[in-house]
């Protein structure tokens, strides 16, 4: 993915990446969610009782993430400086990280996904799409998810005053704050547009990391948005809502784990890593 240069070049880059956030395409209701994972199939043709790993379609389970080293505070923590933005994390460790947007699908499958194979996810919500659905996170958050910024309202921040964008960056800290007991670290802005004003409100709401991604997962696969098109160690992958005759996150997410365990890769926590 390429950085904003111009205004032309914003709105280019705006509408590529606009495949990066559900809201670009169509959120779906709870219950059509619900319907599409009743349509699955038994629970014995879904093979349950088996090895996790074969429950999620994968052959074989991922390996174990490797412990990343210790990371040096004084270039991890939002000061005066502008936070750093981030696509790609350079790692000699064998991971890519999964990342989940807006927070419309709320599938209690995927729960269950990400406890049974232990996958270290990074949800990134805005508010107005979880609506009152913060429950379904926190038992994300319960199984090893992190939850992270992703504004108020998911507007297109570049562009807009820092007041604005502040509101929209400060006021989703303090209803993640309220509803999990943390601040986040990590930002990403809706549809992928910043400006050097978000960088800085950003800095200002204590955010550490501004997060996007070089790889998208889509209906299709996987498709790339800078520095070649194969999936590699350290990559930050979007795995985005289906539409309406698409995937839901859990068949995206075990179609992605299978490319990822076949590239000798597994899952990393970002968090980790920034
Ligand atoms: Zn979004």
């Amino acid at each position: 993915m390429r950085r904003p240069r111009g205004p032309l070049a914003g709105t280019l880059v705006a509408a590529v990446l606009l495949t990066g956030c559900a809201l670009g395409s169509v959120e779906r209701p709870g219950e059509k969610a619900a319907e599409r994972v009743g349509s699955h199939g038994s629970a014995d043709e879904r093979g349950v009782g088996a090895q996790p790993y074969r429950r999620w379609g994968l052959e074989a389970p991922l390996p174990p993430a490797p412990k990343p080293a210790a990371r040096p505070p004084a270039t991890r923590t939002a000061g005066p400086a502008l936070p750093p933005v981030v696509r790609h994390i350079r790692t000699p460790d064998k991971v890519v990280f999964l990342t989940y947007d807006d927070g419309a699908e709320k599938d209690p499958r995927f729960v269950d996904m990400v406890r049974e194979l232990r996958l270290p996810v990074s949800m990134f919500l805005t508010d107005s799409v979880v609506g009152p659905g913060y429950g379904h996170f926190a038992r994300l958050r319960s199984v090893g998810a992190s939850i992270q910024n992703h504004t108020l309202d998911h507007p297109a921040l570049r562009g807009l005053p820092y007041a604005g964008q502040r509101a929209e960056i400060c006021g989703q800290q303090n209803k993640l704050k309220s509803r999990f007991g943390v601040r986040p670290r990590l930002f990403r802005p809706p549809y992928g547009t910043y400006d050097t004003t978000t960088l800085r409100a950003a800095a200002d709401c204590g955010i550490s990391a501004v997060v996007l991604w070089r790889a998208s997962m889509e209906d299709t696969g996987l498709t790339f948005t800078q520095g070649g098109s194969r999936l590699r160690a350290g990559d930050i992958v979007s795995v985005t809502s289906g539409e309406a005759t698409g995937l839901t996150l859990v068949e995206r997410t075990a179609r992605l784990l299978r490319e990822v365990r076949g590239k000798g890769l597994t899952v990393g926590r970002l968090e980790d890593y920034l």
